[in-house]
C-alpha cells in the first residue's frame, strides 16, 4: 500500500511538471492563447469552485463555447496541480463514437500529448487508452458496459455526462443509474453538459443541482426561409417532368398522406405552405427505391441552386449543409462533382460529414482550405452540437433529421425523416456565426417553422427498450417497468411490456423477468440481441463464419449499392449473389466472400465496382467481424486457440436456421399466388418488401416462410433484408432454445399454428413431435 501510495505521488507530480513544460514551450503557449480566448475560460474559477462544492452541477453553454473540450481539461488540470493527476479518474461521455474520438484526439493535442497518453477515448469495439490514461472520452454505451462489471464505478472520480439536452437513451438512462449510485459515492463528482438553455429539467431531477451558465459570443445570423430564397436566388420550381409523372404524382400523395398522419397543426401549415410555393416541382431524387423513398427529403436541385447562389455572390466563408442521412449525403455529393463550378476542385472543396468517416477526412473538416477554394460540407444532425466548424458562415437547413420513433400498438420501429424542433433550427442556424456574421438558408416556409415543437422528444418515448430492458437486468437494477418509471420522462407501459415480451419470446428471460443463461451471454455483447443470438449459436454450431459475416453486415450497412439511375443493374447484380438461395442474408455473405477472394489478387475495387458493392462498408464489415471475433474469444464462446474460424461449416441450411433463430419472432408467412406473392405476419397483416430485396424480384418463393431483420413502416409495412426458411427451420430454431426441452419449445410455436394454419408446418410438427417422444421412449 504504501509503495503504491510513493508511486502515484510520484507519477502525479512527473505530470505536474510534464504540464508546465507544455504551457512553457512555444507551441504550448499558442494553444494556450487559444483555448484562453474561449468564452468558457473565463468562467474557469467558478467552474471548478462549483465542482468542488456540489456533487452534481449542470452546465451550459452555446455550442462551442468550450464545453467539451475545455471543461474536462480544467477538471484535469486542477487535479494536477493539486498532485493528483495519477489518481484522479474523469470520465466524458459522448453520444456518438465520431464525437468521443475526435474530441479526444483534439484534447490530447491541446496538452501536446498523442493520445493513448493521458487522454484516450472508447468508443464501442474499439479505443485507445493506455496505463496512464485519466481522462477518458467514451460513448454513454461503454459508460453503461463498464457498469455492468464495476457497479460503483470504483477509482472514478469524476463523471461528465455531455450534450444531455439531446436526451438519447443512453443518457436517460444512465441518468436513473447514477442518481441511484451517487449517495452510495459521496465523494464522485457528477457534470452535466447542455447546449441549450433547459438546466431546470437536470437541475430538478438531482434536487436542485446548481446551474452554471457559460455566455458566449455569436454573431448575429440572418434567416431566410423558403419564400424569399426562392425569390433572392431566382429559383424557378419547374413543373413535373412528363415522363416521370406517374412515379412523382404517387411519391407526392404518399407525402402529403405522412404530413396527415403528423400533428395536424404541422400537417396544415406545410400543406398552405406547399401549396403557396408549390412545392410540387420540387424535384426529388434519391438513391433509394421507392419503399425506402424518403418522403421528406429535400430537392436536391435546390440545394445546388442556393449553393451556387452563395458561390457566386456571396462573400469567402465555408457553408454547412444539414440534411438527413449518409445516403442523401453521397447522393448529393456525387451530384455536386458533376457540376461546372460546385465540381471544379481549384474553386470548391466538398466534404461529407457523417458518423463512419475515416479520421483522416474527418480532419479536412476542421481544416482551413487553400486560398480561393470554397468549403462545402454536408453533414446530419450531427454538426448540429457535438462538431463545431469554425469557418463555417453559411448554413443550410433542410429542417429535417433522420429519427427514430416507435409505434407502441404496431410493435413496429419507424425511421423517418421528420421536422426538426425550433431549438434545433435555432442551433443550426447559429452555427453559422461563428467568427463573423453570417447566413442561413432554412429551406421551407416560414410558417412551417412556426409550427415546430419547440424541443425534440426524448429518445426513450419513441424507440424499442430490448437492449436497453436487458441491460437493466443484467446491471440487477430490479424490476424493469419500476426502474424506468423512474426516468426524467419514463417510457409508455405499452412500449415497455412490448420489449419484455419480446426477451421472453427470444428467451432472453424466463417467465418471471429473470435473465436467462442466454440473456446473461447477450447482455455482454456489444450488438442487439437478435445479433448476439447468432454469433453464440453460430460458435455453439460451429458456423460462425458465415454467420459473423451476417451479423456484422446487420450492425453497419447493406454494402448493396442502390444507384438511383441504375438500379435494376444494381439490382441483377445482387440477385446472382443470391443464386437462388432465397436469402438477402446469404447473398451478402457470398458477395463478402467474393471481394475477399478479390482482394488477394488486387481487384476489390473493380468487384465492387462491377457488383454495385460498397468496397467502404465491406471494409468495415471485415474489420467488425475480426473484433467479434476477438470478443467471442475473450467470452469464452469459443476456443481460445483457434486462430481462425474459416474452416467451420458453411453449410447453407445451418446457417439459414441460425438466421432463422436469430430473427425470430421476425417472421412471415409466404404464400404463392398466380401472379404474386402475399406475405403476412402475425402483427400487421399483409406486408411488402423492399424493391431490393432479392426475395422481391423472384415470381415464386420455394419456401413457406421468410424470416427479416426489420420491418419499417412507410405508408405500408415493408420487410427489409429477408431470408427463407423451412417449417423444420421455423419449428426448431424459432424462439427460445431452452433447456426445458424440445417438446416445451415447440408449443411455444402452437400460436403460430393456429394463426398461420399451414398445414405442412402442423405436419412437421406432428413429425418432429413423434420422434421426440420415441427418442424420449428409447
Ligand atoms: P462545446 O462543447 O461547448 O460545443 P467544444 O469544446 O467542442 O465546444 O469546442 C471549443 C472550440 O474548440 C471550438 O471553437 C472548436 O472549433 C474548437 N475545436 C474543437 N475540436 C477541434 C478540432 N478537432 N480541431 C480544431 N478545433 C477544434
Ligand atoms: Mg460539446
Amino acid at each position: 500500500g504504501v509503495v503504491m501510495e510513493r508511486i502515484l505521488r510520484r507519477k502525479s507530480l512527473q505530470l505536474r511538471s510534464q504540464q508546465q513544460d507544455w504551457q512553457d514551450s512555444l507551441e504550448g503557449q499558442k494553444m494556450i492563447e487559444f483555448r484562453r480566448s474561449l468564452p468558457a475560460y473565463k468562467e474557469r474559477d467558478t467552474l471548478l469552485r462549483a465542482i468542488s462544492e456540489n456533487q452534481v452541477v449542470v452546465v451550459s453553454g452555446e455550442t462551442g463555447c468550450g464545453k467539451t473540450t475545455q471543461l474536462p481539461q480544467y477538471i484535469f488540470e486542477s487535479e494536477i496541480e493539486a498532485a493528483r493527476g495519477a489518481t484522479c479518474s474523469i470520465i466524458c461521455t459522448q453520444p456518438r463514437r465520431i464525437s468521443a474520438m475526435a474530441v479526444s484526439e483534439r484534447v490530447a493535442a491541446e496538452r501536446g500529448e498523442k493520445i493513448g497518453e493521458s487522454v484516450g477515448y472508447k468508443v464501442r469495439l474499439e479505443g485507445i487508452k493506455g496505463r496512464d490514461t485519466r481522462l477518458l472520452f467514451c460513448t454513454t454505451g461503454v459508460l453503461l458496459r463498464r457498469l455492468l462489471v464495476d457497479r460503483d464505478l470504483n477509482g472514478v472520480t469524476h463523471v461528465i455526462v455531455d450534450e444531455i439536452h439531446e436526451r438519447g437513451m443512453n443518457e436517460d438512462f444512465l441518468l436513473i443509474v447514477l442518481k441511484e449510485l451517487l449517495p452510495r459515492r459521496p465523494d464522485l463528482r457528477l457534470i452535466l453538459m447542455s447546449a441549450t438553455l433547459n438546466a431546470e429539467l437536470f437541475s430538478s431531477y438531482f434536487g436542485g443541482a446548481p446551474m452554471l451558465h457559460i455566455p458566449g459570443f455569436t454573431h448575429p445570423v440572418r434567416a431566410h426561409f423558403l419564400e424569399n430564397i426562392l425569390e433572392m436566388t431566382k429559383y424557378r420550381l419547374t413543373p413535373y417532368n412528363q415522363i416521370d409523372d406517374y412515379g412523382q404524382e404517387k411519391m407526392w400523395k404518399i407525402q402529403k398522406q405522412t404530413f396527415r398522419k403528423r400533428k395536424s397543426q404541422i400537417a396544415s401549415a406545410v400543406e398552405d405552405a406547399l401549396e403557396t410555393a408549390d412545392f410540387k416541382g420540387y424535384s426529388h431524387r434519391t438513391s433509394e427505391s421507392m419503399a425506402c423513398w424518403n418522403p421528406d427529403s429535400v430537392g436536391f436541385n435546390l440545394i445546388e441552386h442556393v449553393l451556387c447562389h452563395i458561390c457566386k455572390n456571396e462573400r469567402p466563408g465555408a457553408v454547412l449543409v444539414f440534411m438527413t442521412g449518409w445516403d442523401d449525403i453521397n447522393c448529393l455529393k456525387d451530384q455536386l462533382q458533376a457540376h461546372p463550378l460546385l465540381g471544379d476542385p481549384g474553386r470548391v472543396l466538398v466534404l461529407a460529414c457523417h458518423g463512419s468517416m475515416a479520421s483522416s477526412e474527418q480532419r479536412l473538416i476542421f481544416d482551413k482550405p487553400p486560398d480561393g477554394v470554397r468549403k462545402i460540407v454536408l453533414a446530419t444532425n450531427m454538426a448540429e452540437t457535438s462538431i463545431t466548424i469554425n469557418d463555417v458562415v453559411y448554413v443550410i437547413d433542410c429542417g429535417k433529421a433522420k429519427e427514430t420513433s416507435y409505434d407502441a400498438l404496431n410493435n413496429t420501429p419507424c425511421l423517418l425523416p421528420s421536422w426538426i424542433s425550433k431549438a434545433a433550427a435555432r442551433q443550426r442556424r447559429g452555427r453559422a456565426g461563428r467568427i463573423q456574421p453570417g447566413e442561413c438558408y432554412h429551406l421551407y416556409p416560414r410558417c412551417v417553422y412556426d409550427a415546430f415543437a419547440d424541443y425534440q422528444s426524448p429518445e426513450l418515448l419513441r424507440t424499442p427498450l430490448q437492449s436497453l430492458c436487458l441491460q437493466i437486468k443484467s446491471l440487477e437494477l430490479g424490476s424493469i417497468s419500476e426502474f424506468l418509471s423512474r426516468a426524467l420522462q419514463p417510457p409508455e407501459p405499452l412500449s415497455v411490456q412490448n420489449a419484455i415480451d419480446y426477451l421472453k419470446t427470444i428467451g432472453a428471460l424466463d417467465e418471471n423477468e429473470n435473465l436467462t443463461v442466454l440473456g446473461c451471454h447477450l447482455s455482454m455483447l456489444p450488438v442487439e440481441p437478435k445479433l448476439g443470438k447468432m454469433l453464440i449459436l453460430g460458435s455453439i454450431f460451429k458456423c460462425l463464419d458465415p454467420i459473423m459475416t451476417v451479423v456484422a453486415g446487420l450492425s453497419v450497412r447493406d454494402p448493396f449499392l442502390m444507384p438511383y439511375d441504375k438500379k435494376d443493374l444494381a439490382d441483377t447484380a445482387k440477385s446472382q449473389f443470391s443464386a437462388r438461395e432465397f436469402s438477402d442474408h446469404l447473398a451478402l455473405v457470398q458477395a463478402y466472400e467474393g471481394w475477399k477472394d478479390a482482394e488477394k489478387d488486387q481487384s476489390g475495387y473493380e468487384y465492387c465496382w462491377r457488383n454495385f458493392l460498397s468496397a467502404q462498408t465491406l471494409k468495415a464489415i471485415d474489420s467488425l467481424r475480426k473484433q467479434f471475433f476477438s470478443l467471442l474469444k475473450d467470452t469464452g464462446l469459443i476456443d481460445h486457440n483457434r486462430e481462425s474460424c474459416t474452416t467451420w461449416s458453411h453449410d447453407r441450411h445451418l446457417v439459414r436456421s441460425i438466421i432463422c433463430a436469430g430473427l425470430f419472432p421476425g417472421v412471415c408467412s409466404v404464400v404463392n399466388k398466380e401472379k404474386s406473392i402475399m406475405l403476412k405476419t402475425m402483427e400487421d397483416g399483409q406486408v411488402l418488401l423492399y424493391s431490393n430485396s432479392v426475395n422481391a424480384q423472384e415470381p415464386k418463393i420455394p419456401f413457406p416462410w421468410l424470416v427479416f431483420n426489420e420491418k419499417v413502416k412507410v405508408n405500408a409495412v415493408f420487410l427489409r433484408d429477408s431470408t427463407a426458411v423451412s417449417d423444420s427451420m421455423l419449428l426448431l430454431f424459432g424462439g427460445k432454445i431452452s433447456r426445458g426441452g424440445l417438446d416445451g419449445h415447440l408449443k411455444m410455436l402452437d400460436g403460430y399454428l393456429e394463426f398461420f394454419m399451414k398445414p405442412s408446418l402442423t405436419d412437421t410438427y406432428l413429425c418432429l413431435k413423434r420422434e421426440l417422444e420415441e427418442l424420449i421412449q428409447s
